[in-house]
């Protein structure tokens, strides 16, 4: 520990020596200057620059995924799961994001993926999992937080049923190659109720309920939300195309 110590304090000397006939300004960046963008009132509202898709009111942003109108119910200012009517995804399609949603899961006293279970997918592919690990157990790459069947969140930090928790997403899209090939892997942030819980993760693929993930060249696609048969609400949901 000491020894480590030491040797940042020499690294520091040495690089004053080198850095002596150098002037502040020389590394300074003025230009182009960044954008201004009037942030939420709290970390939980949208900036100026999101895109809201479900503000309490209106599920207007979203269609069924036939392209029917969303049959979710709209109670208490949130989205609710009605079991049998299906995933819902935005009209609109997305690419590298950062995606607000706050979501709370229902409580039937079953056990692992049978309880709360729904999720959120970026380019709908890819799922966050949604699920009630506040009580019951599962397989660590399917419980609350995880990338489906491919990372299990770092911490398990999820609140109890009828609680409301937040996801604060940070995704960045795969590229692909003219021949289909992928050019570059997709990666994933996730903070949930705050806490880092996946740490930009490079994904596998497409994540699979039965079997490996799959790498197929695709554009921007929606963010689907799963009804998994459980009464899950969500509520506040905001993103950002980066
Ligand atoms: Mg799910």
């Amino acid at each position: 520990m000491y020894n480590t110590l030491l040797a940042f304090i020499l690294m520091l000397f040495v690089g004053q020596l080198f850095a002596q006939d150098q002037k502040p300004e020389d590394t300074e960046v003025w230009d182009p200057e960044v954008t201004k963008v009037q942030a939420g009132k709290t970390v939980r509202d949208a900036p100026a620059d999101a895109t809201v898709l479900f503000d309490g009111t209106s599920t207007d942003a979203f269609v069924s995924l036939d392209g029917s109108p969303v049959k979710w119910k709209v109670i208490d200012g949130a989205m609710e799961v009605v079991a049998g009517t299906g995933d819902i995804v935005t009209k609109e399609t997305f690419g590298s994001c950062q995606l607000h949603l706050e979501f709370m899961t229902s409580d039937n006293g079953k056990e692992g993926q049978a309880n709360g279970n729904s999720g959120v997918f970026l380019q709908g592919l890819y799922e966050v999992q949604i699920l009630n690990s506040n009580v019951s157990r599962t397989y660590n790459n399917g419980q609350a937080g995880a990338v489906y069947k491919q990372y299990a969140p770092l911490v398990n930090v999820t609140k109890p049923a009828y609680e409301w928790q937040t996801y604060d997403i940070i995704f960045t899209a795969p590229t692909w190659n003219e021949n289909g090939s992928r050019k570059s892997p997709g990666y994933l942030t996730v903070f949930h109720n705050g806490v880092l819980i996946q740490n930009h993760i490079e994904l596998q693929g497409t994540t699979e309920y039965i079997g490996p993930p799959r790498n197929v060249a695709h554009g921007d696609g929606p963010i689907k939300l799963q009804d998994h048969s459980d009464p899950n609400r969500f509520r506040n949901i905001w993103i950002r195309r980066l």
